[in-house]
């Protein structure tokens, strides 16, 4: 499980989130939702180690992983504005992070990246950099290097924003299937209340640097416990 306990997180003066609860458990696909500055970003990269919390505590499985460095965390990471090594290839910048770890064959890093191509639709863009790509092309190349690290937790901030809407619905779609083919704990952020209902088995309802809500997406539908949930859920896109 991820554990987040009494996690308090302040940017000189501004309280980005508040005191937050949440247990994530293994194997879950957790969207968090809400409106645009209310924490979402700051709670995932709290859970990454890209950002300390000012209080509180943060479990991965059996280890408290407060103050623990980002990559001593067994978490991949995909954002909202993807960072890709400009002067590496797709296929390298996909292939870094494995490399590094050193323990994966030749072929076994070749069958790796050629099964996330396949997924993700880039195998005939392997052999660009990311200035030869489109943006939406990036953001795949992006969620390649995530899939190929095989973490024990993904956190994905927007990750489709990019997207056209065709093939943003077709990447939700492929990420659903990953995830139930895997079972990778997912943690997924967006401000899309249709992506967080499809996608999530569990919904968190960020507001102003608060949980409002975690339940299924039924749940929030039948039993909103507040009057934000209520209308945030209701509110199309
Ligand atoms: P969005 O949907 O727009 O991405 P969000 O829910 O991800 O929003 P956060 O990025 O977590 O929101 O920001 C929460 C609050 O914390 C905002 O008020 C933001 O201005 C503030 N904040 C975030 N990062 C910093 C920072 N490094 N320094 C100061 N304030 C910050
Ligand atoms: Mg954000």
């Amino acid at each position: 499980d991820v554990t987040l306990q009494d996690v308090r997180k302040e940017f000189d003066g501004v309280v980005a989130v508040k005191n937050i609860d949440l247990q994530i458990p293994d194997g879950a696909f957790v969207t968090v939702v809400g409106p645009s500055g209310c924490g979402k970003s700051t709670t995932l990269r709290l859970i990454a180690g890209l950002e300390q919390a000012t209080d509180g505590t943060i479990q991965m499985g059996n280890q408290d992983v407060t103050g623990v460095e980002p990559k001593d965390r067994d978490v991949a990471m995909v954002f909202q504005n993807y960072a890709l090594y400009p002067h590496m290839t797709a296929r390298r910048n996909i292939t870094f992070g494995m490399k590094s770890a050193g323990d994966f064959s030749d072929e076994e890093i070749d069958r790796q990246v050629a099964e996330a191509a396949a997924v993700l639709d880039i195998e005939d863009l392997l052999d660009r950099t990311p200035g030869e790509l489109s943006g939406g092309e990036r953001q795949r190349v992006a969620l390649g290097r995530a899939l190929v690290r095989d973490p024990e937790v993904f956190l994905m901030d927007e990750p489709l924003s990019n997207l056209d809407a065709k093939l943003r619905i077709k990447m939700r779609a492929e990420l659903a299937k990953l995830h139930s083919e895997f079972g990778t704990t997912t943690i997924y952020v967006t401000h899309d209340q249709t992506e967080a209902m499809t996608l999530g088995d569990r919904v968190v309802v960020m507001n102003d640097g608060r949980i409002q809500q975690v339940d299924s997406p039924q749940r929030l539908y039948d039993y909103p416990e507040t009057r934000f949930v209520a209308e945030f859920i209701g509110d199309p896109a």
